[in-house]
């Protein structure tokens, strides 16, 4: 926790070189930003164009469609009507969209792009009240609030108004754009709302806890673009109030106090990761301690083999421990996503692999599951079973899933590297080409790799002068025979087969720490280092007190969890089916099928990747199948 790192830490300033940089402590991890990871591979990069080119389009256009966006033009009173869409918090989809659309502006530069943004930006400046005050329900005619809303301002945050909801987005959004753009416009107009919520909030004086988390997270990253402290201690202020209300907010005890998931599960989320920022600046232990009891029960007991969270769908949260139904699981696309900034965040706390291995497992399964193959439609729940039932939708009256989407896959390549002064890990294998600063020198590395598909990681490492370092390579837990930290699911096939690690073309010495490979040594440039890991096909078994999956196993593998879906088989029906003979099980990758998929298949039966299922058409398909009972 010594280390101090620069502000401009997750930041690529291009256009703002004035601004004065403030030295504050955070996060003993550097995350490399995703703006020096150019990705280049055939599985992430087609999908974060997707989203440029069709996901961040058709949101706003139904940002427009829906009446999200005629809510400011009738606060600005540039039109006149009445609030028109169904719920307070609708405000903060078109926040998402412009973090997701800055976000990928800095990939795919698009002027056309770019002058939507500025015109949403200029009708929100319009919508805010002279103090700062942004909630376009009230500012419309707050004679005739939404139910939700309290006769005063904030006074029913804590049951649902969403005023600091939709705030914590708006920062958010805000330094996105600042950051992406150098232009001042957002953020101007979040600091006024952030200055108003340090007037209105704090020790004598309002203490309303936010009803639904995300204005801790939106408040930390202000602090980081402006120093102003007021804003990291109203992040806390917001986190040590909570302990007077329900289980379903987390606001049943003292936040340090709680040592479960519980309650609404991407309020959890964001609130867990508001904790993380907060702890990795002040340094507060307390935080951590709570998360890393909150983290063990969440992973050993209510966490999907597809990385999905939330397994109940009437308060879109957890249930009991063990409790994992297939086919009602409502793992909401929202909760993987927060699951992600969560656990990316444990992660920078503290150097272990074993918060990447909860990451990969959502970000290949129960979270690209939420948007279909042509990035136009999208599920809001990620069920593990289907009768046929389900399918994606266009929108929703509840749009949070999609905007959050659009915000999450631009973002995708900062998940890859991070490094300390002496150390670079390497997280995800992304063929990506990546520039990463060390002091003076500057560390080009080369990723290239089939992967999720194939086992082989190449990296060719460039640094400006030949340097010493370390380079932290994770071992997935898969690969070491674990597909989890804890005991919730284990492998139940015998396989002797593990990886491997080479350093131009020779075995090389490396210490195994936290789950990572490291090799230290002086690096030159074109130094190759290779990583073969295991892509054998295995079988999962979940842990004995969870009823739903008795006698049953799923496939994996390398990081995919696989289905079987009704277009594979030929009566449709795949809900009884029994698991194939592991041994008579091949892998084969299919081109033509669902964008490019490795299959798995004995040939009677075949397997499709989780994450690709419901894309053509409605029928059945089934993850947890009958054990073989030859
Ligand atoms: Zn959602």
């Amino acid at each position: 926790m010594k280390s101090i790192v620069i502000l401009a830490l997750l930041i690529v300033f291009t256009s703002c070189s004035t601004k004065k940089e403030t030295e504050m402590k955070d996060y003993p991890i550097v995350p490399v930003p995703f703006t020096s990871v150019k990705v280049n591979d055939a599985f992430w990069a087609p999908r974060i164009r997707l989203n440029h080119d069709v996901t961040i389009p058709i949101a706003l256009d139904q940002c427009y469609k829906t009446g999200r966006v005629d809510n400011f033009l009738f606060a600005a009173r540039i039109k006149s009507g009445s609030f028109c869409t169904q719920y307070p918090f609708d405000d903060s989809d078109i926040y998402k969209i412009i973090e997701g659309a800055s976000f990928s502006l800095q990939t795919f530069p698009d002027r056309n792009l770019e002058a939507r943004i500025d015109t949403l930006i200029e009708y929100i400046g319009k919508a805010q009240e002279p103090d700062g005050y942004l909630y376009t329900n009230r500012t419309i005619d707050s004679t005739n609030l939404h139910p939700w809303a309290g006769k005063k301002r904030w006074e029913k945050d804590p049951e649902g108004s969403h005023e600091l909801y939709n705030l914590g987005h708006l920062f958010e959004a805000a330094v996105a754009h600042y950051q992406a753009t150098g232009k001042r416009s957002l953020l101007d107009i979040a600091i006024r709302s952030a200055d108003l919520l340090v007037r209105d909030f704090g020790p004598g004086k309002l203490a309303y806890e936010p009803g639904h988390q995300v204005v801790e997270m939106g408040l930390v990253k202000m602090y980081r673009v402006t120093g102003k402290s007021e804003y990291l201690d109203l992040a806390r202020f917001f986190l040590d109030i909570r302990g007077k209300g329900t289980e379903y907010s987390q606001d049943h005890m003292k936040v340090t106090e709680q040592t479960q998931a519980v309650g609404h599960a991407v309020r959890a989320m964001y609130m867990y990761s508001g904790m993380a920022d907060v702890s990795a600046i002040t340094g507060d232990q307390s935080y951590v301690i709570a998360l890393d009891k909150i983290w063990s029960d969440l992973t050993g007991s209510k966490f999907y083999i597809t990385g999905g969270i939330g397994a109940e769908a009437g308060h879109e949260g957890f249930g009991p421990p063990y409790v994992l139904p297939n086919m009602t699981a409502y793992n909401e696309t929202c909760a993987s996503i927060g699951e992600v900034y969560w656990n990316s965040r444990m992660f920078l706390l503290k150097g272990e692999s074993s918060y990447y291995d909860i990451l990969e497992r959502i970000l290949y399964n129960g979270l690209i599951s939420g948007v279909s193959l042509s990035g136009d439609r999208f599920f809001y729940p990620n069920p593990l079973g289907s009768k046929g039932q389900y399918e994606r939708s266009e929108w929703f009256g509840c749009a949070c899933c999609p905007s959050n989407v659009c915000r999450f896959i631009p973002s995708v390549p900062g998940y890859v590297y991070a490094h300390t002064d002496e150390r670079l890990y390497v997280n995800l294998f992304i063929g990506s080409q990546a520039s990463i600063e060390f002091g003076k020198n500057i560390l080009r590395i080369d990723q290239k790799t089939l992967y999720p598909w194939e086992g082989k990681v190449e990296f060719i490492i460039r640094p400006e002068k030949s340097t010493k370092l370390e380079l932290a390579i994770r071992i997935p837990g898969w690969a070491q025979k674990k597909p989890v930290p804890g005991d919730l699911y284990t492998f139940s096939t015998n396989d002797s087969s593990t990886f491997g690690i080479t350093i131009n073309g020779e075995p090389v010495d490396y210490n195994m720490e936290k789950g990572y490979a490291v090799i230290s040594r002086k690096w030159k440039d074109g130094d190759r280092v290779e990583l073969q890991l295991p892509m054998s096909i295995k079988y999962v078994k979940a842990n004995e007190k969870v009823d739903a999956d008795k006698g049953r196993v799923a496939i994996q593998r390398g990081p995919l969890v696989y289905c079987a879906e009704w277009p594979e088989f030929a009566d449709g029906k795949v809900l009884e089916l029994e698991a194939p003979r592991i041994e008579n099980l091949k892998s084969e990758f299919r081109p033509g099928l669902l964008s490019g998929v490795t299959v798995i298949s004995d040939g009677n039966f075949t397997a499709i990747p989780y994450y690709s299922w419901a894309n053509r058409g409605q029928g059945e398909m089934i993850v947890w199948m009958k054990e073989d009972s030859h």
